[in-house]
């Protein structure tokens, strides 16, 4: 029998015409967006596009951002900015690119806004297993600004500040200014303290892993960038770096114009490469409608010079804790060369419950979520457990109970015998489970079922 095969016929078609409503996610916003608020109507381009004038500009005093928003929102939206700021633990700053890329015909529902503008009408109480260094970073410190909690990786807060202050952070207990509410650890850009870090990790075999955080690298000086990365790089045990920055997020503009700052980086990634290093960028992208055409002349600035991007997002509420929000985050962080590496379950935070979302939506979304493109761009959601636990797959608790919100994790590479609890914020569990927070009397109980249940589980 003859086998004959069609000669450059079309493809069959197994798949219908793609809707092109699944290919949003490369509509970037471009031009000049900023024009539309009005302090920015005369700012050109290249001004704009100034790191300098996106830092001197930031806005730092809740009053200022009530005047610069006077025009856009109703006084009804900013007397209860004034409530919520009045409210908040965190330090206050706000980039003008963040500011212009908030809907301002939808503050409630922007979910720019609910990251940096807290609202007096939104705020939940606290939930009572609260305290406030929930990830207890301060007692796996052999030296201030270093965490040593897991064997081969330690995390080095080498300052305090950051280029915009987000609610959620979960380390209002060092980062920002003090406010009203909260006396801050105080962890400044300072060699002294550094050399005590440099000198612990060299001491350290076992360390092949260093997270350059804070605070956050943007902030760190081209001159600080290149020190602490020439340090860490001239240690035989150090093998991996990662510079760890929300600065693509709120202004992205410093990687298209700070030269000094980008040269540094890119000195200690091209340093790293000859050393058969790993120096990477990571970074803290929360929804799509944070990459603009600016954020990819900056993605595209870093591909050229061989920076590779990896990306840390936290589940908030009303941001990105629904499918679509989730699925355009990743898609177009992706299509920039972005990596999706983690998801986080929003900390134990106070001031913030209104963010919080329970482990229930997060398992549902990850189900959602993974297959829709490929694996290295698809992240773990994971919970960072309090008590110092650390990050955790959501699936790989002992025991979930979804009516009183308390999920029960082991962390066998940081403590062998430790149990470590995660509460669902109150107001998003079933009214049984309400109830019984309510009552004061029964919340003892309510975390030693959990226990108890766990450990059935472990045996
Ligand atoms: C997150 C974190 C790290 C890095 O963990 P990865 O899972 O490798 O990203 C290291 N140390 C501490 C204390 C951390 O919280
Ligand atoms: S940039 Fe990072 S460290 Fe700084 S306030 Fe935001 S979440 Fe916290």
């Amino acid at each position: 029998m003859e086998l004959s095969l069609p000669i450059a016929t079309t493809p069959r078609t197994i798949k219908p015409p793609v809707d092109p409503a699944t290919l949003a996610h490369r509509d970037l916003v471009g031009g000049d967006f900023w024009r539309a608020i009005p302090a920015y109507k005369d700012v050109d381009e290249a001004t704009f596009l100034d790191h300098r004038w996106q830092s001197k500009h930031s806005i730092v005093k809740p009053e200022r951002l009530l005047e610069a928003i006077r025009d856009l929102a109703s006084p009804g939206f900013i007397a209860d900015a004034e409530r919520g700021f009045h409210a908040a633990p965190m330090s206050i700053r706000v980039s003008p690119y963040i500011l212009s890329l908030i809907d301002w015909s939808r503050p409630y529902e922007d979910a720019l806004r609910r990251q940096f503008i807290p609202l007096g009408s939104r705020l939940l109480p606290d939930h009572p297993k609260l305290d406030l260094d929930s990830l207890h970073e301060q007692e796996d410190s052999p030296t201030p600004g270093l965490t040593h909690r897991y064997p081969d990786k330690a995390l080095f807060l080498a300052l305090d500040t950051c280029p915009v202050y987000c609610r959620f952070c979960t380390r209002s207990y060092a980062v920002g200014s003090d406010t009203d509410q909260v006396e801050k650890v105080s962890l400044k850009a300072n060699s002294q303290r550094w050399e005590a870090v440099f000198e612990y990790v060299a001491s350290r075999p076992e360390l092949e892993d260093i997270v350059i955080s804070g605070g956050d690298s943007y902030n760190l000086r081209e001159d600080q960038i290149t020190m602490i990365g020439e340090r860490l790089l001239s240690l035989p045990n150090i093998r991996r770096m990662r510079f760890a920055t929300k600065g693509p997020a709120v202004m992205p503009m410093k990687i298209l114009t700070d030269d000094a700052w980008f040269r540094a980086l890119v000195g200690v990634v091209d340093h790293g490469r000859r050393l058969h290093k790993d120096v990477m960028l990571h970074t803290h992208f929360n929804h799509a409608n944070e990459l603009t055409a600016i954020s990819q002349r900056a993605m595209n600035r870093l591909t050229e010079a061989g920076v590779h991007v990896r990306n840390q997002s936290v589940l908030l509420r009303g941001v990105n804790d629904a499918v679509p929000a989730m699925t355009m985050l990743i898609k177009r962080m992706s299509y920039l060369n972005v990596h999706a590496y983690y998801v986080y379950q929003h900390d134990l935070v106070k001031g913030v419950e209104d963010l919080r979302t329970t482990v229930a939506t997060t398992i549902e979304l990850e189900k959602q979520v993974r297959g829709l493109t490929a694996g290295f761009n698809t992240p773990t959601f994971v919970v960072d457990a309090p008590g110092g636990g650390g990050k955790r797959d959501v699936h790989s608790f002992e025991h979930y109970n979804r009516e009183t919100g308390v999920s029960v994790y082991r962390s066998p590479n940081v403590n062998r015998e430790q149990f470590y609890c995660y509460f669902d914020p109150i107001d998003a569990l079933p009214a049984a489970g309400q109830a019984r927070w309510a009552d004061a009397n029964e919340h003892a109980a309510i975390v030693d079922e959990a226990l108890t249940a766990a450990k059935m589980q472990r045996r």
